[in-house]
């Protein structure tokens, strides 16, 4: 019986130096990311270039948030007041 209780403090041992060596890989990761993640930063970022005029004939797929489409992804065409509409509900909108 004692013998029992001391293999099974052994075992409860071995299971918490393995979540020690696991978290301290985690840790280490997480810091080698970091430093990935601030040399990242540091380095300059290209300005993003501006967005081109969309001519009317434009078209870009969107959720259309009517009862219609239902919230889903719709082809919505550009017209030529600068306005987007829905080709499945005709739904305009302003904007991306
Ligand atoms: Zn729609």
């Amino acid at each position: 019986m004692t013998e029992l209780i001391a293999y099974g403090m052994l075992a409860l041992t071995a299971i918490g130096a393995c979540a020690v060596v696991v978290a301290a890989g985690c840790l280490a990761l997480a810091a080698i990311r970091l430093l990935q993640n601030l040399a990242h930063r540091r380095a300059a970022r290209p300005a993003p270039a501006p967005a081109a005029a969309a001519a009317p004939g434009t078209v870009a797929w969107w959720p259309c948030h009517t009862t219609i489409c239902g919230h889903m992804q719709s082809r919505h065409d550009l017209t030529a007041d600068g306005r987007w509409v829905c080709s499945r509900c005709r739904t305009t909108r302003e904007g991306a």
